[in-house]
């Protein structure tokens, strides 16, 4: 991940997928590959794997997608029946190589290998000091920071002690998989700020970003990465010792994982993403219901809020009053989309953004002519794909158009892990939810309430990083607002093992 920048919001801020895992004596690339492939969406830039075959160190880091940055003799020549692996999320300019990952380094007592995903607020800080020292670093990526401190750090101590002075040591939001020599291991910030969990296969173990990766290498999710804990599996897959390295008080998981981020068959922090998702869409419709002929989602991200959206009105009117008959609102797919067309997000200009969200959906006349209807989507950033939405159904014939959305709005940028916008290209940033619903030529529009996405993943406010919702966050970021007195995680003794 980068760190650097003139001011906060400049920043390249990523999203990625990050993955490892440790066999009997199967060869781990290509599971490495398929967990990838299922983590694709959390990063289409670059791909990467690292393993080791029990002497020495392999590493296959490419840009492009993951199908496209391996071939099968790549995958041969990964050797070991251990590794890791990452996808990293495109950022506005070029890619800079060295910041592709896993990052590997050969050093005096081994070799290591790192994929993050999070992003350091103290990594300038870190980097300053081991340049004192004599390190000399080959990116201005922060999960080089990391990877010397670490090495730095297994020069004089062992593996656990050396990883806890390292968590001691940076601050900020990260989720790493971590190879050293054959040894896998992972770590999860004391905030438990990006998503981490353990999976059981087979013949070894798994750890990644999201249970979706679990499944698909015909596994079981055995539970999340606490905050604050390192996991480290056994080089054979025979099995894992857990440390909790640092107690914190609170966490800050990020809900946003859960509302656009994450794929909705993933349970990240004990909340099927897709149930969760369906109750944010039934606490929209209670909280802002409008009667429609007609609801449907933008897809795909919308799916799942519009279909608990209708399911709740379906049982109560707008108002609140049990419906007497069970019919509700029709709930219809009435935007197509083209999935071959890229994020409109990563387009670099408004204007190919807004042709982007025309290429990429297209309404369905019967649907919507001469009808009112509600469209359900999970976020607005830009306010991009509202505007051109609307325009559209109104041009397919709808007499009324009503949006509603299952976020509240975002007026602050992600210095996290989620690739946003800078404060000004936020249309909530500035703006009231009136003015936007005249901005984007609206009948009417609603956001969800912070309360209903607290209640929806069972979890309390201070729980959870809101920091683009406030504009408060979790970790000290120069020039923002923090919502936690001190952030000054507490270091514990390792705990026995799990
Ligand atoms: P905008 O057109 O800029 O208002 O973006 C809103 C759309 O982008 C929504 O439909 C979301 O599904 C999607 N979205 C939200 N957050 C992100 C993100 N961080 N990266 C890419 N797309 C996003």
């Amino acid at each position: 991940m980068q760190s650097g920048g003139d001011h906060p919001g400049d920043e390249p801020r990523e999203k990625c997928g990050i993955v490892g895992i440790s066999l009997g004596d199967r060869p781990a690339a290509r599971p490495l590959y398929y967990a990838l492939y299922a983590l694709q969406h959390r990063g289409q830039e670059s791909a990467g794997i690292v393993t080791h075959d029990g002497f020495q160190q392999h590493s296959h880091v490419q840009r492009g997608l993951v199908g496209d940055a391996f071939e099968p003799d790549d995958l041969e020549s990964l050797a070991g029946s251990t590794g890791i692996g990452h996808v990293r999320y495109p950022t506005a300019g070029s890619l800079d190589k060295s910041c592709a990952q896993p990052f590997s380094v050969s050093f005096k007592s081994g070799s290591l290998g790192l994929s993050h995903n999070g992003n350091l607020v103290n990594a300038d800080e870190v980097r300053e000091e081991l340049a004192a020292a004599g390190h000399a670093f080959t990116s201005d990526g922060d999960t080089e920071v990391i990877a010397h401190d670490l090495a730095r750090n297994l020069l004089e101590e062992d593996l656990v002690r050396a990883v806890k002075d390292t968590m001691n040591r940076i601050h900020g939001s990260y989720s790493l998989t971590i190879t050293h020599d054959d040894t896998v291991l992972a770590v999860r910030d004391p905030m438990g700020n990006r998503p981490l969990c353990l999976g059981e296969l087979e013949d070894g173990y798994v750890l990644t970003s999201e249970s979706a990766a679990i499944d698909t290498l015909d596994g079981e999710l055995v539970r999340d990465v606490r905050p604050g804990e390192l996991v480290v599996l056994e080089p054979d897959g025979s099995g894992y010792d857990t440390y909790q390295l640092v107690e914190n008080e609170s966490t800050a998981h990020c809900f946003f994982e859960h509302v656009y981020f994450a794929r909705p068959d993933s349970v990240i922090d004990g909340e099927l993403v897709y149930e969760v998702r369906r109750e944010l869409g039934r606490k929209l419709w209670e909280e802002s219901g409008v009667e429609s002929d007609v609801v449907m989602p933008v897809p795909d991200s919308g799916r799942a809020f519009a279909s608990g959206y209708a399911d709740a009105a379906a049982e109560t009117t707008a108002d609140g009053t049990p419906r007497e008959d069970d019919e509700g609102i029709e709930f219809a797919e009435g935007l197509m989309k083209n999935r071959y067309v890229g994020r409109t997000f990563i387009m670099p200009t408004q204007d190919e953004r807004e042709r982007a969200v025309r290429l990429k959906l297209n309404p369905i006349r019967s649907t919507v002519e001469g009808k009112s209807v509600t469209i359900i989507d999970d976020s607005i950033v830009r306010g991009t794909t509202s505007t051109q939405l609307v325009e559209l159904v109104r041009e397919a014939g709808a007499e009324e158009v009503h949006l509603r959305i299952g976020a509240p709005p975002i007026i602050a940028p992600c210095y996290f892990g989620i690739d946003m916008a800078t404060r000004e290209e936020l249309i909530a940033s500035d703006q009231s939810t009136e003015d936007i619903r005249e901005r984007v030529d609206a009948d009417s529009l609603a956001y969800l309430s912070i309360d209903a996405v607290a209640e929806a993943l069972h979890a309390s406010r201070a729980d959870l990083c809101l920091g683009c919702v406030t504009g408060e966050y979790p970790f000290d970021v120069e020039g923002e607002a923090t919502d936690r007195p001190v952030d000054n995680p507490s270091a514990g003794a390792p705990a026995a093992d799990d």
